[in-house]
């Protein structure tokens, strides 16, 4: 065993992760960590695609931090600008006396996006970046309700829980949503009808709800277990919403930044978004995102006259905006979006083969380092994050119903390391026969 590969030293969790488990349970708000005796392990270091844990046992990261460590954990050129960052100003008065960082930033976004003229709202989580994007639509049609699909995701916040498809996170809350939002269905990559009837029932839904200003969809839906609709969804979604003049936010937060073998996912498709939102990689760990508009639509936003309509006290940290810089720069140097589709044909001949051999698999699909393995149950795909573990590799369930594991390390993972989550993985969905 090399160093850059997973190492167990303790039983999982670790004596000391146990004892932490312990003190979140008395400390932490209830809903928020799963805690079990086999659950979870605390992170206490990372490097590139491995993270050490509180008693030292070293993981090989499948999960990317929910796909945020695009350029690595602990990537040596972000840490160096947040430490330089926070040394000289950490903290500026982002709508007020912004820092001097700040506009660097905006002028980076500006470049990486094929959309004209655009205007961009700097913020810290993604679920923000959306709020802004549908109150921005909302500006600029005059209409207040948005067409969203079955699974999206687009964080927990009141307004993005109102667009989000999974009922799970929405049914504790309905009362406090307006539950206007129009759904319908995301293409299901097995259905060989699905692009048809999915564009056709979009069709219908906007030239028959005059009051839908905004269609939010992820260009492949992540949370709902790597849902990558067919060829031709997004091209034939943007000239719906053109000539019903709605606006098309487009959800990047999960697929943008290279991980699926392009910068942004939707340049697949030729089509120009009106609102693009971006978050988890940008900042490679420090918490920032964007939401950037065509500027015909964020137009639709009074000049500020001193007090702005929305905004918040971190808007534009320093230390964000130089994570964020650093960070684009190992992005372009690093050629992360060439890596991910350099490896996609490993990564689908690989997660093919399982699905072939093994009959607890149902489907399998992915894009550039962005893969999920869908199980016949959520136990199953349960079992497999759990053994996974305690194996030395870290993977996250997802899926409506948790039936899946999503797959997405950092796509500067080496060669050896996912050789050895492969086997790893290979190894433990082949003795799930037995649970089928
Ligand atoms: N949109 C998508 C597609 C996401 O995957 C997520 C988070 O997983 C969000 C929005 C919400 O981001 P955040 O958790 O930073 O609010």
């Amino acid at each position: 065993m090399t160093d850059d590969l997973e190492k167990i030293v303790t039983a999982i969790p670790g004596p000391r992760s146990l004892e932490l488990g312990e003190a979140l349970r008395s400390h932490e708000s209830r809903n928020v960590t799963y805690i079990a005796r086999d659950f979870p392990v605390f992170w206490e270091s990372a490097e590139g695609a491995l993270v050490i844990d509180a008693d030292g046992n070293r993981f090989i990261d499948c999960t990317g931090a929910f796909g945020v460590a695009t350029t690595g954990h602990a990537n040596p050129a972000v840490a160096k600008a947040i430490a330089d960052q926070a040394a000289l100003l950490p903290h500026g008065m982002g709508d007020v006396h912004p820092s001097a960082i700040k506009a660097e930033l905006l002028e980076a976004l500006a470049a990486l996006l094929p959309i004209g003229n655009p205007k961009t709202y700097l913020c810290t989580t993604g679920a923000e970046a959306v709020e802004w994007a549908l109150k921005t639509a909302f500006l600029a049609t005059g209409e207040p309700y948005a067409l969203s699909f079955g699974g999206a995701y687009h964080g927990l916040t009141l307004a993005t829980l109102e667009v989000g498809g999974i009922p799970k996170f929405r049914m504790p809350f309905r009362k406090l949503l307006r539950e206007k939002t129009s759904f319908t269905l995301f293409p299901d990559p097995r259905d060989p009808k699905a692009l048809e009837k999915s564009l056709d029932a979009i069709g219908k839904t906007l030239r028959r709800d005059s009051a839908i200003g905004a269609v939010i969809v992820e260009p492949i839906q992540g949370r709902a277990g790597v849902m990558v609709p067919p060829d031709g969804f997004l091209r034939g979604l943007s000239g719906l919403c053109k000539e019903n003049d709605v606006v098309l936010i487009v959800d990047e937060i999960y697929t943008g930044l290279g991980r699926t073998g392009s910068m942004f996912a939707f340049e697949r498709e030729e089509i120009v978004p009106d609102i693009v939102c971006i978050g988890k990689a940008l900042g490679g760990g420090f918490p920032i995102s964007a939401a950037i508009a065509r500027g015909e639509i964020a137009q639709a936003w009074p000049l500020s006259d001193g007090e702005a309509l929305h905004t918040s006290t971190f808007l534009g940290n320093p230390m964000g905006c130089a994570a964020a810089l650093a960070n684009l720069g190992e992005i372009e140097r690093l050629g992360i979006a060439r890596i991910a589709a350099e490896r996609e044909p490993l990564l689908k001949d690989r997660f093919e083969t399982i699905a072939r051999f093994n009959p607890a698999v149902e489907h399998v699909r992915g894009r550039g380092m962005l893969w999920a393995i869908e199980f016949k149950s959520a136990t199953i795909a349960n079992t497999v994050v759990l053994r996974a573990l305690q194996r030395g590799l870290l993977l996250l369930q997802s899926g409506i119903a948790g039936e899946c594991v999503t797959f997405a390390p950092p796509p500067i993972i080496s060669a050896g390391q996912l050789r050895r989550a492969f086997d790893i993985v290979v190894s433990i969905v082949r003795d799930m026969e037995a649970a089928v």
